[in-house]
């Protein structure tokens, strides 16, 4: 295992299209074991391979339960991750992003999906998330497709700075990140990100 470079905005490999994996070989779960290091030690909640620069469709998501316990949640790991069905209702929320340092911002996103992707076997499943896992798997899926949340955000000025590192704490007290986030819009004239 070993930890990789989590590449940030600016970098042209964000805003490719990652490829299709053919064959769940040794080497694909490697790069997952990483990509699980990485995410971890960067205390996010999500990661897609593009983000360390690897344009492979994967993405691993680790929601803890208990946002003051790590590794408290159930850790996904999907290759060739597709949303198969969007539910029709959708829900305002903030999101950050570990390729996106500083910043929160405010995203629509649909409330309930079906994902279906395959396992470390190779193997296709389903998942159903909903509420704020939903949430973090539409963004990752996103990531597979060279699309960030910042590209998504209710209005162009709905982005916030935030201390850098806090970002994915943010996400997961979304509800007093969005209160502060609301505050400090109203202290300051509302930062937009160049990208
Ligand atoms: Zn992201």
């Amino acid at each position: 295992m070993a930890l990789r470079e989590i590449i940030t905005v600016g970098h042209p490999r964000l805003r490719m299209r990652s490829r299709l994996v053919k064959k769940v070989t040794p080497e694909v779960r490697a790069l997952i074991r990483d990509m699980v290091e990485t995410m971890h030690e960067a205390d996010g909640i999500g990661l897609a391979a593009a983000q360390i620069g690897e344009l492979v469709r994967a993405i691993v998501i680790d929601v803890p339960e208990d946002e003051d316990v790590p590794g408290s949640g159930k850790l996904y790991t999907i290759i060739n991750p597709e949303i198969v069905k969007m539910g029709r209702e959708t829900e305002v929320g903030t999101e950050g992003c570990l390729s996106v340092p500083g910043y929160i911002g405010e995203v629509e996103r649909a409330t309930q999906i079906v994902v279906r992707g395959l396992d470390l076997r190779g193997k296709t499943f389903r998942l159903r998330p909903r509420g704020f896992l939903a949430r973090v798997f539409q963004h990752e899926i996103d990531h597979c497709d060279g699309v960030l949340y910042i590209d998504r955000l209710t209005a162009s000025d709905r982005i916030w700075p935030v201390k850098v590192g806090e970002e994915e704490q943010e996400e997961v007290k979304r509800g007093a990140a969005q209160e502060k986030a609301r505050k400090e819009a109203e202290l300051q004239p509302a930062a937009v990100l160049a990208d």
